[in-house]
C-alpha cells in the first residue's frame, strides 16, 4: 500500500479560490509526488501536505479517545450562554453545514473567515445586489477585464491563463489578443506589467474614483480640479469609461485591496453600482476575487440556511445578521462570547491581542489539520483530514460554481464532517436531557 503508484485526474487544488479542477495527482502510498498543471502555490499545497501527528483528539492537552472528546465539545457547547461558531473557509460545504445546523442547536453567532477578508463585499451585497457571472462567461465573452485591488499574478496565479486574459473563448477566438486588461491598484504590482493598461491611484482614493467614473459613465460633467488628488487624470478615467462603455462583456474583479481600504463596503458599493450602471450600455459584471479555497462556499451554505453570509447570531431562534456586533474579532474582544468553536483557522494566530486573550480565557474546541496556536490552546482539540487530499465533497469556487473534489489518498484522521455529525448527535442527546430534566 505504503509505495502503491496511481494517477488522480481531475483533482481539485483547494488552495485559492480559482480551485483548479483540471489537477492531475501523481500518487506514491501517502505521499502526492507530482501535480500536473498546477501553479507554483497549487505545487506547494499538494507535494508539501503531511498528515497532522499526534492524537487524533485531546482534551485539555491529554490525548483521548474521539468519544470523549466529542462528548467534552458537545458539554461546552450546550452549557454557554453565548456560544461562537467560527472559520469554515478551509473545509466542506458537507462539513459547513452540519456547523450551522449546530449552531441553530445551540443559539449560536456563526461567522466565517469572510468577515476578516471579504466581509465588506458580503455588506455590499446585501445592499446593491450581485452583478455576477461564471468564470466560464468570462472565458468565452470578456473583452474588457479590470482587476481593482488585486494582484493575480502572486495570489491566483492560475486565474489569468485559465478564465480571465488569456484563453481563447467563444466569443473571444484570438484570446488575449482579443481582450483589453487593465488594473487599478495604489501599487505596481508584478501583475502590473501583464496589463495593457495601469492605473495607479492613490491610497485610499478608490471611493473617489469609482464615484468620479460611475458619473463620467452617465454623462456627467467632471473637471480635473473635482479629481482631488486621486492620483489619475480625467483623460485616463475618460479613456477607461469610452472602453467599459464600448465593450461587448466587461467585467471587474475586485480584491482586498477594494474591500479592505478605506470606506471598505461603500468601495465595494461603488463598484457594484457601476457595474449595474454599465449595463444600461452593454453587459457588465463585477466579481470579488475570494482567496481562500471554499470561503465562497461557506457564504453559500450560511446564506442558505440563515439567509446571510457571516455574522450571523441564532440565539434568539431566528437568525440575526449584524457585522460588527455578532462577527467573531468583535464579540471576542467585547468579551461577550464564554465558549467557542473554530474549524479550520487559527484565530490565536492572526487576531487581535484583545480577541486572542478573551479566547484564550473560555472553552473551546478547535479542529485543524495541524497543530496550530489554536489548536494548543483549545480545551477540546481534534485533528481532522485534508479536504481534496484526503477527504471528498463539494467546494465552492470564487464565481458561485460547486466543484467536487477528489482526494488522492486516505488520512488515518477523521473529516471534520464525520466529527460535526457525532457532535451535532451529541448536542441533541444533552439538549433532550436537559429539556427532561427542566419539565
Ligand atoms: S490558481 Fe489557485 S486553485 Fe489553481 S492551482 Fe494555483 S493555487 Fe491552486
Amino acid at each position: 500500500m505504503q509505495n502503491e503508484l496511481k494517477v488522480v485526474s481531475n483533482a481539485t487544488c483547494t488552495f485559492c479560490g480559482c480551485v483548479c479542477d483540471d489537477i492531475e495527482l501523481t500518487v506514491e502510498g501517502n505521499h502526492i509526488t507530482k501535480a500536473k498543471n498546477a501553479c507554483v502555490l497549487g505545487k506547494a499545497w499538494f507535494l508539501n501536505h503531511q498528515a497532522g501527528e499526534g492524537p487524533v483528539a485531546r482534551i485539555r492537552g491529554k490525548e483521548a479517545t474521539v468519544e470523549e472528546a466529542v462528548e467534552e465539545a458537545a458539554r461546552i457547547l450546550v452549557d454557554a450562554k453565548f456560544p461562537i461558531i467560527y472559520g469554515l473557509s478551509d473545509t466542506t460545504c458537507e462539513a459547513q453545514r452540519v456547523t450551522v445546523a449546530i449552531a441553530d442547536w445551540v443559539g449560536a453567532s456563526i461567522d466565517t473567515t469572510t468577515s476578516v477578508c471579504h466581509g465588506p463585499s458580503g455588506m455590499a451585497f446585501q445592499g446593491v445586489g450581485e452583478i455576477t457571472c461564471s468564470l466560464g462567461e468570462v472565458r468565452n465573452r470578456a473583452d474588457l477585464v479590470i482587476f481593482w485591488g488585486s494582484n493575480p499574478a502572486e495570489s491566483h496565479p492560475r486565474h489569468w491563463g485559465r478564465y480571465s486574459t488569456m484563453p481563447k473563448g467563444l466569443f473571444v477566438p484570438n484570446g488575449r489578443k482579443d481582450r483589453t486588461v487593465v488594473l487599478v491598484d495604489v501599487r505596481r504590482t508584478k501583475s502590473a506589467p501583464a496589463a495593457d493598461i495601469f492605473l495607479q491611484i492613490k491610497p485610499r482614493k478608490d471611493f473617489e474614483v469609482l464615484w468620479m467614473l460611475r458619473a463620467l459613465v452617465k454623462g456627467l460633467t467632471i473637471n480635473e480640479a473635482d479629481l482631488i488628488d486621486t492620483g489619475v487624470t480625467l483623460e485616463q478615467l475618460q479613456n477607461l469609461v469610452d472602453r467599459m462603455k464600448a465593450c461587448k462583456f466587461g467585467v471587474l474583479f475586485f480584491g482586498m485591496g477594494l474591500s479592505m481600504t478605506r470606506g471598505k463596503h461603500l468601495n465595494v458599493e461603488a463598484a457594484l453600482a457601476l457595474a449595474r450602471d454599465l449595463n444600461a450600455f452593454t453587459r457588465f459584471y463585477a466579481n470579488p476575487m475570494r482567496g481562500h479555497g471554499n470561503v465562497t462556499g461557506a457564504d453559500n451554505v450560511v446564506s442558505w440556511q440563515t439567509g446571510y453570509p457571516f455574522g450571523v447570531n441564532l440565539g434568539r431562534g431566528y437568525p440575526r445578521f449584524n457585522p460588527g456586533e455578532f462577527t467573531t474579532t468583535d464579540t471576542l474582544a467585547r468579551k461577550e462570547a464564554d465558549a467557542a468553536m473554530i474549524i479550520a483557522s487559527d484565530p490565536m494566530g492572526n487576531f487581535s491581542q484583545a480577541a486572542r486573550e478573551h479566547l484564550a480565557s473560555i472553552p473551546f474546541i478547535a479542529l485543524d489539520t495541524k497543530e496550530t496556536s489554536t489548536t494548543r490552546a483549545a480545551a477540546v482539540a481534534f485533528t481532522t483530514a485534508t479536504y481534496g487530499i484526503n477527504v471528498p465533497g463539494t467546494v465552492y469556487r470564487m464565481d458561485d460554481v460547486p466543484i467536487p473534489l477528489r482526494p488522492a489518498f486516505e488520512s488515518p484522521y477523521p473529516s471534520d464532517e464525520k466529527i460535526l455529525r457525532a457532535l451535532e448527535k451529541k448536542v441533541l442527546h444533552l439538549l433532550q436531557a436537559k429539556l427532561q430534566a427542566s419539565n
